[in-house]
């Protein structure tokens, strides 16, 4: 017989087929994965909050009577009713708004009545307000006993409500209470971890029991809590591992080594490499030479010379008979290492081309034919390499810059690009930091290697917090660092991703700045521009012939003149505090003494303040990754794009710092057990049918 947990989530109450195609969509086909399906947050109801203690953004439980309620009408007609209520309590006062409401809820609202209601408080024009509390009203004399426990509130979807989807796991709970499941980790080491076991974790975790054990879920610090995230984070750091096995088990391209070609690029290069540079190059030689696909994430800060690495890993490749392609993020990008590739490789006797979105019609046609033919051997571009019509010759090698994370289309289109069934070798490259949780998890199935080390003569960038009111004086900075022949970025930043917007603003500083600084050539760079016209600025500001580049974070990756000394940075506060180390990276690759100089509104709260004095402090881009995780979460460190379908039922990264050794320790536990359905199993509660995110083909 089917064991109760393994039975289809239709059979319970309230799951009709409309409601069952909305649990797909959350991952939930049968009972036991309700229990996975963990509370998102919890809810305290358990006390009530004197009016006049409320403060805006928090979620409160009121009880207090009405004095006095009205229906009028917004702007837009008879349509646009709202329902204002006037609550107090002996403390003060509070509004209540419903924007749509029935007759019931309005006699509800009646002056006289008393309510207890459950809300966000918000502050508007400086009173106290709830818009669509949850409403019930009680008898002053007599109200209903308060909950005991905290309210657990869970993962939902549209068209779902939470008290609807609140029923529907209490069943499988109940089942859980009544039949048990049987535990998915070793006994041995829960009882060494002093976890708890799976029913008692499970219960504690949806049904929270007492004060004390409310207060620790509060805290993020009980111990079923503990468990599921350290769980949790193995049966990821699993699946990865997992897959990197599979992946290392293909077939992929025999390069042979080439000492002789790196040897006369590196004669040819104007510097030595550092050691560390050496280092990473030999990391990527061995895995060559592994005889499997290398998968190899390289982290090195900006500027430690990444590229160059790139390049003379392509040599091997090339002379094993096998095409290279280099993807970077942006066309500037792209373009850029277009030159550096071409300058380097082209004296060796190779091919390089580089293929962009805005090649078109006769010369995007000739470019592909050669790409086609193998007379391409290094095939520099956009995300247009991957596009239906590209097919290489024989592709051996690939390289990602700056992006960590594909898509699932990225990743099938690329497949679709090698002969032969054999998966091209990957190397991907990032500025960004891995602090060692996110190495140990969301990248278990990459090696390795870091450039932990910037070539000689690099000068620290001092950093200064400057406030709006001083724009003037900072105007006229420029004007003495240009006419000392300095060159200066300025960076413009706005909340919304929206290119148009942030082109908008870049344009308007362009047109302040062109008019407050006469003398100085001026030129600007943004998103929305046509490609050519971005590469003849860049390169005009590279040459000298401008002083000053306006421009969107479009230049935020890789963009390298040494002559610029000063970057300026407007509403910092708006990026991540990576994005700003990356963006100050562009300065302090000369001779000159650099600045980067963050030019801030006058409101700056005291959070954004502490994040930007960790910039001014530090350039250590792992202190600076690391505390950014802390405040803001591992996808707004790396960007969403880049952690894609990762996310997290009940772990999240910043603690996970503390878990180490034990996700390890369970990791390495699992891959060694006997029971692959154990894994199967664990695999499926955490990450159910999502396994489509990993980091390579
Ligand atoms: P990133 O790692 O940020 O991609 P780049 O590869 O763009 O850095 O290198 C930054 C600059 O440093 C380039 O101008 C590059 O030519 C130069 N460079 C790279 N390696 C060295 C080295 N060993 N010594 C001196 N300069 C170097
Ligand atoms: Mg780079």
């Amino acid at each position: 017989m089917t064991h109760w947990s393994a039975q289809d989530i239709r059979y319970l109450k309230g799951v009709g087929p409309r409601v069952a195609e909305k649990l797909a969509r959350l991952g939930l086909f049968v009972q036991r994965d309700l229990l996975f399906h963990l509370p998102l947050r919890y809810e305290d109801r358990t006390f009530i909050s004197p009016i006049g203690s409320l403060q805006p953004g928090q979620r409160c439980l009121v009880e207090a009577e009405v004095l006095q309620s009205a229906v009028s009408f917004r702007r837009g007609g008879r349509s646009r009713r709202v329902l204002t209520a006037r609550l107090a309590d002996n403390t003060g006062m509070l509004t209540l708004r419903l924007f749509y409401f029935s007759a019931g809820q309005q006699a509800l609202l009646e002056k006289g009545n008393w309510l207890r209601c459950f809300g966000e408080v918000r502050s508007a024009m400086g009173a106290l307000e709830m818009i669509h509390p949850e409403i019930e009203a009680i008898d002053a004399g007599d109200p209903p006993p308060l909950a005991q426990t905290l309210t657990p509130i869970y993962p939902t979807t549209e068209g779902l409500h939470q008290l609807s989807i609140k029923k529907i796991v209490g069943q499988a709970i109940d089942r859980l209470a009544d039949e048990g499941i049987a535990e998915t980790l070793p006994q041995d080491w829960l009882d060494a971890n002093q976890f708890p076991g799976i029913v008692g974790a499970m219960l504690d975790l949806h049904r929270p029991g007492d004060r004390r054990a409310s207060d620790l879920i509060a805290r993020n610090e009980h111990p079923a809590q503990h468990r599921f995230a350290v769980e949790e984070l193995a049966a990821h750091r699993l699946a990865l591992l997992e897959r990197r096995e599979l992946i290392r088990q293909r077939k992929t391209p025999r390069i042979t080594p080439a000492a002789d070609l790196q040897q006369r690029l590196s004669a040819a290069l104007p510097f030595t490499l550092t050691g560390a540079q050496q280092r990473a190059l030999g990391d990527l030689t061995t895995d060559f030479a592994s005889g499997k696909p290398m998968i190899r994430l390289v982290q090195g800060d900006v500027g430690s010379g990444k590229t160059v690495v790139a390049a003379l890993a392509c040599l091997p490749v090339v002379e094993s008979g096998y095409q290279a392609a280099l993807m970077a993020p942006t066309e500037i990008l792209a373009e850029q290492h277009l030159r550096n590739f071409s300058s380097w490789l082209e004296p060796l006797g190779l091919e390089v081309v580089c293929l962009l979105g805005a090649d078109k019609g006769r010369r995007r046609t000739a470019k592909l034919e050669r790409i086609a033919s193998g007379e391409s051997q290094v095939v520099v571009g956009t995300h247009a390499l991957f596009q239906d019509d590209v097919n290489f010759h024989r592709l051996g090698f690939i390289v990602f810059d700056e992006q960590h994370r594909f898509g699932v289309e990225q990743r099938l289109a690329l497949q679709r690009k090698t002969r032969d069934g054999e998966t091209p070798h990957q190397l991907i490259m990032t500025a960004t930091p891995i602090p060692r949780t996110m190495a140990m998890t969301i990248y278990a199935d990459l090696d390795y290697s870091q450039i932990d080390e910037l070539p000689p003569g690099r000068k620290p960038v001092t950093t200064s917090i400057v406030s709006e009111q001083q724009r003037d004086s900072l105007v006229r900075r420029v004007a003495t660092a240009c006419a000392d022949g300095g060159q200066v970025y300025w960076v413009c930043t706005l909340v919304e991703e929206s290119d148009a917007l942030q082109a908008e603003a870049a344009e308007q500083t362009y047109e302040n700045l062109v008019r407050a600084l006469p003398d100085l050539e001026v030129g600007l760079v943004h998103g929305r521009m046509k490609s050519t016209r971005k590469d003849e600025v860049i390169q005009a500001f590279k040459r000298g012939d401008l002083h000053l580049l306006v421009a969107t974070t479009v230049i935020e990756v890789g963009v390298d003149v040494p002559n610029a000394s000063i970057m300026i940075i407007e509403n910092p506060e708006r990026l991540g505090l990576s994005q700003i180390h990356q963006l100050r990276g562009r300065v302090g690759r000369g001779a000159r003494e650099s600045f980067c100089i963050l030019l801030v509104g006058r409101a700056l709260g005291d959070l954004a303040r502490k994040r930007l004095e960790i910039i001014r402090s530090t350039q250590d881009g792992f202190e600076i990754a690391e505390r950014d995780l802390e405040i803001r979460g591992a996808g707004e460190v790396l960007g969403t794009r880049q952690t894609g379908e990762m996310s997290f039922k009940i772990a999240d990264l910043m603690r996970a710092q503390h878990w180490f050794a034990q996700v390890e320790d369970l990791a390495r536990l699992l891959q060694r057990s006997e029971s692959a359905d154990a894994r199967a199993e664990l695999l499926r509660n955490w990450i159910g049918e999502r396994q489509d995110y990993t980091n390579v083909g």
